[in-house]
């Protein structure tokens, strides 16, 4: 669990979460007309196409949904990392990821727990948000 990741490429729509990621803060898009989170980051509102977005800081804590433990990574740069738990969690904004935990293993978790925000080094400046159990 300790090979560096590699380091994102940031779009002009990405810029702004992952220049966050440096500074091990997480930041949600937020739809000012809806007046609602969303996730991922984008030029428009998915809900109602509008460009009158900023991005909030969020304090990371969040529920897990679901969960489970990858053996055989989709892509080389993960085999070292295997296995690993891949999971959905939910943030108290409302949005839903995919991002890994930190846990020895599955029994340490179950659906509906509460989780706290971490972070895991890429090779570059930016950070990845993890999650683990919030204790
Ligand atoms: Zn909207």
């Amino acid at each position: 669990m300790e090979t560096a990741w590699y380091t994102p490429e940031p779009t002009d729509a990405t810029e702004e979460y992952w220049n966050a990621t440096a500074e091990e803060r997480l930041v949600v898009p937020y739809c000012r007309d809806c007046e609602d989170y969303f996730f991922y980051p984008r030029h428009r509102c998915p809900e109602c196409m509008s460009e009158s977005i900023e991005h909030r800081e969020s304090s990371g804590e969040a529920t897990l949904e679901s969960y489970t433990t990858v053996y055989r990574p989709p892509v080389e740069q993960l085999q070292a990392e295997a296995p690993y738990i891949n999971a959905l969690v939910r943030l108290e904004e409302g949005v839903q990821l995919m991002t890994n935990i930190v846990a020895d293993s599955e029994d340490d978790l179950s659906v509906g727990m509460d989780l706290a925000l971490t972070w895991r080094p890429t090779d570059g400046d930016y950070n990845l948000p993890y999650w683990e159990a919030n204790e």
